[in-house]
């Protein structure tokens, strides 16, 4: 069973393609389900005076919802589409996410950590950010947020949870610990996260996360589920045969789907 839960689309500003393009492509494709998951709009910074193009301004929100939910019923038989968010993780800013969250009937929100501070580690146009920095304390920040994140409790699942590793920059000293905490906290918590296959066209060349981080899960019994984060409709799907193989091969052999925030396990 062929599933995404890790899309974009134009509104955000860096992707490119209407919604209704990567439901087309996902029909195509012989999707079962589709999950539709842009990125929350700029809490903590001025969308005006920040980089260009990170995210949909907030008036787009309630658009976005809406015509998400009219092709969810408009195409309802020939693709199930889940609507969901990528909703940021932002230390400080946790009532406003959450109202974000409260607004909208949401199949499932994302928790992902792009920003530490006004920085944002996911941004390829920012990597002036390491200079200077000990990289290894950048790791150690960027999970101490994804702890954070997971404590929220305002999430059903954390996204692309090792990405701090995405452009490369990986410090001497062994992260397995920060690694591995960061899981157990998701463990606790009862969440899920999702094999990311877009690691595999960043420098980085490989998934969010790494087979080591999969079988650790795979011993927790941390449920899973698949993402190509498409930010174009040709992408859609991009390396998730790999990502089911992988998966196969630690030893998974369910998915985790999500409707209305609840969780379905379902056999690939
Ligand atoms: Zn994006
Ligand atoms: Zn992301």
């Amino acid at each position: 069973m062929l599933i995404d839960y890790h899309t974009h689309h134009v509104r955000c500003g860096h992707a490119s393609g209407e919604l209704e393009e990567y439901v087309k492509k996902g029909i195509e494709l012989g999707l079962v389900q589709l999950g539709l998951s842009d990125h929350m709009p700029l809490l903590h910074v001025d969308p005006a005076t920040y980089l260009p193009g990170m995210a949909m301004p907030m008036e787009e929100l309630p658009n976005y919802v809406q015509e998400a939910f009219r092709l969810q019923q408009q195409y309802k038989g020939q693709i199930d589409i889940r609507v969901g968010l990528e909703g940021d993780y932002i230390e400080g800013y946790e009532r406003e996410i959450e109202s974000i969250i409260r607004a909208y009937p949401w199949d499932y929100v994302i928790g992902s950590v792009h920003f530490l501070g006004e920085w944002d580690i996911s941004d390829y146009r920012q990597l002036d950010g390491w200079n200077g920095r000990d990289p290894y304390d950048v790791y150690v920040k960027y999970y101490e947020a994804v702890g954070k994140a997971v404590r929220t409790g305002l999430y059903d699942y954390i996204g692309h949870i090792d990405v701090i590793k995405r452009f490369g920059y990986k410090p001497e000293q062994s992260v397995v610990h920060l690694e591995n905490e960061a899981l157990d906290a998701v463990h606790s918590a009862g969440m899920a996260i999702e094999l990311n296959a877009s690691g595999l066209r960043m420098p980085v060349g490989e998934m969010f996360p790494s087979r080591r981080m999969l079988e650790y899960c795979c011993e927790l019994g941390i449920p899973l589920t698949i993402g190509s984060d498409a930010h174009q409709p040709e992408r859609l799907t991009q390396y998730l045969d790999q990502a089911v193989v992988l998966l196969k091969q630690v030893g998974f052999t369910e998915l985790a789907t999500f409707k209305q925030r609840q969780r379905t396990m379902v056999r690939f």
